[in-house]
């Protein structure tokens, strides 16, 4: 053994000094990772501030499903930081068709190794509901997929604005009634997808010789009794799977279950009582008649309009006030009012 490895004494101890300085070269090494994941950290959270409170970034190793979250992906689920993360008790916070939607894009994501970002509501551990946009990649070694990582971001409020446009763009603004984008797309879905039984009837309601009454009472009282006459009506086929104002003092009217001719003739001519009853408005009375035009479901939805449109015009033509139902090529019926 070389002196050096001993001491004074003779205690050998040459193993004790490079036990010593492999301690210290740990210590260092351990220091400088705790500086590179305290500058990580520290740039995870500059990135969180740029993003806004809240919003946070998560990973999720596969094997075990082990996750890892900032600070704002905590604050968005209502979870306190240094909490316990279990996947399967953070996937109850989804609302169920978000967490299947999540389920099956994370899956696939997973399968092809690659990304995927998609919008889901949540309900935070204090119960408050939530819009999260989930960005996310899928990592791998060796083209197997090791971990998924990626960012969380509240965005409700966005979510909420865009209920809100379509829920205008979807409305008349002087009936409150569906309008006529609303109706084709819902007609044009219900004829053609899923069950052909979706539009059971279709009835084509257009107010008679109404260019009367804004020339007789002004265009504002035009304008009340057009509001008036699509309350009647909404009322009058509350059971009806939608109202819609269709044109200037034209409606249209889908319902969803067949329903048998007689019922359907009933009906139109119930509509066309109560659109018939007068409208008064500052003691003026108001007389305002509509024609009705019927078409029982089948054949394409143009068909189906076209039908409904033709029985409007029998009406129309067979002096107003009426209903009219058009039972196709088969066959075809009137109904007096
Ligand atoms: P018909 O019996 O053949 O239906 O005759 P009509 O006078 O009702 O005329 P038509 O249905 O062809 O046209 C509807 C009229 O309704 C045209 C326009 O003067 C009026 N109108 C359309 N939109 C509005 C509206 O928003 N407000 C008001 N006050 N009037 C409208
Ligand atoms: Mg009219």
């Amino acid at each position: 053994m070389p002196d050096a490895a001993r001491n004074r004494s003779g205690t050998r101890y040459g193993a004790d000094i490079a036990d010593d300085g492999g301690a210290a070269h740990l210590a260092a090494e351990l220091a400088l990772r705790a500086a590179i994941i305290r500058e990580q950290e520290a740039l995870l959270s500059r990135r969180e501030r740029a993003l806004g409170a809240a919003a946070g970034l998560w990973t999720c190793r596969l094997s075990d499903q082990t996750l890892d979250w900032t600070g704002g992906v905590h604050g968005l689920f209502g979870i306190p930081p240094g909490a316990p993360l279990h996947r399967a008790r953070i996937l109850e916070l989804y609302e169920p068709a978000s967490r299947r939607l999540l389920e099956t894009i994370r899956e696939r994501a997973i399968l092809g190794c690659g990304t995927f970002r998609l919008d889901s509501e949540i309900v935070t551990a204090q119960g408050r509901r939530r819009w999260i946009r989930i960005s996310a990649a899928v990592e791998a070694e060796g083209g197997r997929p090791t971990r998924i990582a990626g960012m969380k971001q509240d965005v409700t409020e966005e979510i909420a604005r865009l209920a809100e446009l379509t829920r205008r763009a979807d409305r008349d603004p002087l009936t409150g009634l569906a309008n006529r984008r609303a109706f084709e797309e819902r007609f044009h879905a219900g004829a053609y997808l899923a069950r052909p039984a979706q539009v059971g009837a279709l009835i084509l309601v257009d107010l008679d010789d109404f260019k009367r009454i804004n020339d007789t009472h002004g265009h504002a009282a035009g304008d009340l009794c057009i509001r008036r006459a699509a309350a009647r009506l909404a009322a009058v086929c509350r059971h009806a799977s939608l109202v819609a104002r269709i044109g200037g003092d034209e409606f249209a009217v889908l319902l969803q279950a067949p329903a048998d001719p007689r019922g359907l003739v009933e009906l139109g001519r119930r509509i066309v009582a109560v659109l018939g009853r007068p409208i008064v408005h500052r003691s003026h009375a108001m007389q305002v008649g509509a024609s009705v035009g019927i078409a029982p479901g089948g054949g394409s939805p143009a068909e189906l309009f076209s039908r409904a449109d033709a029985a409007l015009y029998a009406a129309k033509d067979g002096g107003r006030n009426a209903v009219r139902i058009d039972y196709g090529p088969r066959r075809s019926a009137a109904g007096a009012p």
